[in-house]
């Protein structure tokens, strides 16, 4: 078995408002998401 988990695709973010952070899938980067402690919409940055 593989412990290769750097591989996956996620992205790890601040949400501006709040300043926690945030992990989204990386194919979803340039979209918008919701943070989930503040409910602020931000837009998950292309790395
Ligand atoms: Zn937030």
């Amino acid at each position: 078995m593989e412990q290769t988990r750097n591989r996956t695709e996620i992205v790890e973010f601040e949400c501006p408002h709040c300043h926690v952070r945030v992990k989204a899938d990386r194919d979803k980067r340039g979209r918008k998401g919701f943070c989930p402690r503040c409910n602020y919409i931000i837009r998950i940055p292309r790395d």
